[in-house]
């Protein structure tokens, strides 16, 4: 516990000591004027930590710098703030005192100094240093176990968006950047394309190597597709089991159709063994694609519909294919 006093009188120094000393305050900083105060604290090196100083006894009337100059420019440093400043002051003149609790002072007190009066005030001063020090170290947890929640939530908030297996985006982030996606494209009046495709004979494939094998074709179909995605807005997630889908805004039937083609070839030159295929002796997918300008009226059941309806096809039509359902010009 410091107090610094600040007055030019070196017996008025002398007898605040002396009083509160008497009651166990041992740590004094003296100054006889303001510039030394300053040094004391630092004022003019802003980028040094706060002096250890928890409470200011200052006098008024100095000659130089006064009082009341000496508490505006002490109050003015972020640093010292919260330290508490009692006015010391032969003077009960009403504006003097108006002026120092502008500039910030805390208290005041009449010289002669009466040492019941001091004690009284210097405790009160530095209880309320102690509270404000105490509530400044609790909004500190508090903001640190804010700040720690809100990473929390965050990592929380991928977790639940990613599938546990392949790591890419799972069934409820699907929907949910569908729906996001499709109200964007009414507002924007833009384009929607959605690529749906499923991997040909995969009940045999676990049947043949596994279910464990499975999973890990899994997770080679999808890391083949992702590398894929390049556009930001595009979203490569696990649909079910083993069927995909990629969300592609603002993107053309011909740009979609083009993504998807570049898919299926990037996972069909993995060269996945696939004995149990029918139609090629490596794992192969099939791919249905849709491409809409959502309007007002329409349902978004229909784009998954559609591209649902053309990856059915493309199994009809002998799988490891690509079908583009033809919507008009886009
Ligand atoms: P098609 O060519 O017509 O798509 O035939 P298919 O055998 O691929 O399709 P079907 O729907 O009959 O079988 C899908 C299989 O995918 C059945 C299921 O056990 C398997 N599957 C679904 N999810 C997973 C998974 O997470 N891991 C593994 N290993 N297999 C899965
Ligand atoms: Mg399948
Ligand atoms: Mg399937």
């Amino acid at each position: 516990m410091t107090i610094l006093v600040i007055d030019d009188s070196v017996d008025s120094q002398e007898l605040i000591k002396k009083f509160l000393k008497i009651q166990g305050y041992s740590n004094f900083l003296c100054c006889s004027s303001a510039d030394c105060a300053f040094n004391e604290l630092k004022l003019a090196e802003p980028e040094y930590p706060a002096s250890e100083v928890d409470l200011i006894l200052l006098d008024i009337v100095m000659p130089d710098v006064d009082g009341i100059e000496t508490c505006s420019r002490i109050k003015s440093d972020e640093r010292y703030k919260d330290v508490p400043v009692i006015m010391v002051t032969a003077s009960t003149d009403e504006s003097n005192l108006q002026q120092a609790f502008a500039v910030g002072a805390t208290d005041y007190i009449t010289k002669p100094l009466g040492k019941v009066e001091l004690l009284a005030r210097v405790r009160a001063a530095l209880k309320l240093k102690e509270e404000t020090d105490c509530r400044k170290v609790r909004e500190q947890e508090l903001l640190q176990a804010l700040k720690q929640l809100e990473e929390a939530n965050e990592t929380l908030q991928k977790l639940s968006s990613l599938d546990g297996l392949t790591g890419i985006a799972n069934r409820r982030s699907f929907d949910q950047t569908l729906n996001k996606e499709w109200n964007l494209a009414v507002r924007q009046g833009s384009l929607l394309s959605l690529i749906l495709f499923d991997i040909d004979f995969f009940k045999a494939y676990n049947d043949s190597y596994g279910h464990q094998a499975g999973d890990d074709c899994l997770k080679q179909v999808s890391y083949a597709a992702d590398a894929l995605i390049r556009r930001p807005a595009d979203l490569l997630a696990r649909y079910g089991g083993e069927e995909f889908a990629v969300i592609l805004p603002n993107t053309t039937s011909k740009g979609a159709a083009l993504v998807a083609e570049n898919i299926r070839q990037a996972i069909s030159s993995q060269q996945i063994p696939h004995s149990a295929s029918c139609i090629a002796g490596h794992v192969t997918i099939s791919v249905g694609v849709m491409t809409m300008m959502p309007l007002q009226q329409d349902a978004l059941t229909e784009l998954i519909e559609e591209a649902d309806k053309a990856l059915y096809q493309a199994k009809q039509n002998g799988r490891n294919r690509v079908i583009t359902t033809k919507n008009m010009e886009y």
